[in-house]
């Protein structure tokens, strides 16, 4: 954060020494490009951190723009506070559309059409309403920033918007180190796995397009009062389409890349257009393919990789929780749940799940009732990891109920499973690539209390409830903190995954193929470790596993699925003496 404080007054004061030394034209200029920068970087928020494609980061601009310049024409006393109301004018557009479009979970070409399609309306509807707008030519003459009844000089002015063009950079570049710029990597990259931590991924969404819908809308009054005239090209492809460029070719999802981008290509734009006026838009159309080609991820990422230093990002510091209170309430918190007062740890009662005319779940009724370490097994594709999804909320069921520690649950979301202490590892595992063991960890604890604006005052230092440590430890993950979770072997994926269910306030944990890609030795050593978790936090574990050594080693008792029921359930050697089971594996094994 220091970081981004420093490089924010720094560019603030190269700003201020270059309008000095270059004076008018190129002070003129920059002011320009750096709202474009601002722009940019409000695009790069919302898509490159948050993962929204939007093409209608145009939309808060251009309205705040309109609403500035009829503001500071009114009353041109106000245009000051107006700069501020500008950010709350972009922040309400973004919000709106936040809520009317991201409520719905679009995939991310829809959310880029749409708001591609809504700005081009509004550039449209800006040219028809002439008295309001001013029509085709838009509004002109508006007045310098001022206050206190004195307008600024021209070269003030460029010297003004620049500098608060940094400072609202700097403070979008100052969110993205909290620990919320963390989460919302994670969105953008997993957003299945958030969500199956406790996070409210559509609302965190809605927030970080709501935060740079601000940005975008503080650009907008600066722009307005730079250039002292709008008109319904701001709503217009061509500079969508730049803003997206800039973005592109600076690198999504570094502050510093969009805020190159925009300038590189503006300030070449200006000094190489006058020159090739007629082959300009077709090297900025060259330019891009170029980058997409040649350096995928933009400059700023490339050139980082290419010196050998990855973009370097704040990391968590992970201690033991003192106290269950101090942590997310993992599993030592069991004592809290109501297994006390006798209600079930889970039930699937009747649970019938189709896909189109295939009936996978047929009826299936499953109860735990007590803290119990459980096997599913069954053939492939006999519906198992589907039956998690639906205990854990991934997925939902055509009839039949789910209830969790005696709270109905049917047709809920898993982040409300998550949050009533359900943990989930998948089939293959779901971790944030992108991001470091120790963010992994950190962002699973985080999770089950997490609004988007705790996560941007939190501390990076983070309670842990042992459990986690320990298997971090007995798996010397932690000896790995720092390494990206994306490049750890198969079976050290598995374990952070495991140590990510526990991280998060886990009362009930589903483990779906934990085993898958250990060796014997590894494999053995996990039933130890989960059958020592569950014996001495009273867990209550759900395991999908195929190997019946593994099997033999902890499971207290086994469930076995399959023709879309239950066909056998009880101790290890009553389900292997069963003739039907027998039969089954028979059938489909040998
Ligand atoms: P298991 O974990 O027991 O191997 P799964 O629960 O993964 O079984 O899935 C069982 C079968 O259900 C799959 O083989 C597939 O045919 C079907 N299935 C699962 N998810 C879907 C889906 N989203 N759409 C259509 N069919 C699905
Ligand atoms: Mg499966």
């Amino acid at each position: 954060m220091r970081r981004a404080l420093a490089t924010g007054a720094a560019c603030a004061l190269a700003a201020v020494v270059f309008s000095g030394a270059f004076g008018g034209y190129r002070s003129g200029q920059l002011s320009l490009f750096l709202v474009f920068a601002a722009l940019a970087v409000s695009l790069d928020f919302v898509w490159g951190y948050s993962g929204i494609l939007s093409l209608g980061q145009l939309l808060p601009f251009g309205i705040a723009a309109y609403t500035s310049a009829k503001v500071a024409t009114a009353a041109p006393s106000l245009s000051l506070p107006m700069l501020v109301g500008s950010a709350a004018v972009g922040a309400g557009v973004a919000a709106a559309l936040g809520v009317a479009i991201l409520r719905r979970r679009p995939s991310a070409v829809v959310v880029g059409l749409l708001t591609l399609v809504l700005s081009l309306t509004l550039e449209q509807l800006a040219e028809q309403w002439r008295d309001v707008t001013g029509g085709f030519n838009g509004l002109t003459g508006v007045p310098r920033l001022g206050a206190l009844g004195i307008e600024l000089s021209d070269a003030a002015q460029d010297v003004a918007v620049s500098v608060l063009a940094i400072v609202a950079i700097t403070v979008v570049g100052t969110l993205v180190t909290r620990p919320i710029g963390a989460v919302l990597i994670g969105i953008r990259s997993n957003e299945r796995r958030m969500e199956a931590l406790g996070y409210k991924t559509v609302q965190i969404k809605i927030w970080a397009f709501t935060v740079g819908g601000a940005l975008a809308g503080f650009a907008g009054a600066l722009y307005v009062h730079r250039t002292s005239f709008v008109s319904p090209q701001i709503f217009g492809f061509s500079l969508a389409t730049s803003v997206v460029l800039w973005t592109l070719v600076g690198g999504r999802g570094t502050i510093v890349g969009p805020v190159i981008g925009a300038m590189a290509i503006n300030f070449a734009s200006a000094t190489l257009a006058d020159v090739w006026l007629q082959y300009w838009t077709l090297a900025t159309g060259l330019i891009f393919v170029a980058v997409v080609v040649v350096m995928p991820h933009g400059l700023v990422p490339s050139a980082q990789r290419l010196a050998g230093r990855p973009a370097r990002r704040q990391q968590p510091n992970l201690r033991p929780a003192a106290t269950d209170a101090d942590a997310p309430s993992g599993p030592g918190a069991g004592a809290e749940a109501p297994s006390a007062d006798a209600a079930a740890v889970f039930e699937a009662r009747d649970v019938h799940k189709s896909f189109g005319f295939f009936r996978l779940l047929d009826g299936v009724t499953l109860t735990m009732e007590d803290a119990e370490l459980r096997c599913l097994i069954g053939p492939n594709g006999a519906g198992k990891s589907t039956l998690l999804d639906i205990l854990s909320g991934q997925q939902g069921c055509q009839s039949g109920r789910v209830l969790v520690f005696g709270a109905e649950h049917t047709g809920r979301h898993a982040w409300e499973f998550a949050r009533h202490g359900v943990s989930r590892k998948f089939q293959s595992p779901q971790l944030i690539d992108d991001l470091s063991v120790a963010a992994n960890v950190a962002i699973a604890a985080w999770g089950t209390r997490s609004s988007p604006w705790a996560l941007v005052r939190r501390s990076w230092s983070t309670a842990v409830p042992r459990p986690a440590l320990e298997v971090l430890e007995r798996t010397q993950l932690s000896e790995r903190l720092d390494m990206r979770a994306g490049d750890l072997s198969h079976g050290d994926k598995q374990w952070l995954e495991i140590a990510m269910a526990l991280a998060g306030r886990c009362r009930l944990l589903l483990l779906d193929e934990p085993t898958a890609g250990m060796t014997v030795a590894e494999s053995l050593e996990a039933a130890a470790l989960l059958r020592e978790l569950h014996r001495s936090h009273r867990l209550p574990i759900v395991i999908v596993e195929h190997d019946m050594a593994f099997i033999r080693a902890v499971a207290d008792r086994v469930t076995v699925l399959a023709r879309g029921e239950v066909i056998a359930d009880g101790t290890v050697a009553e389900v292997e003496s069963d003739p039907d089971v027998q039969a089954i594996y028979a059938g489909v094994d040998s």
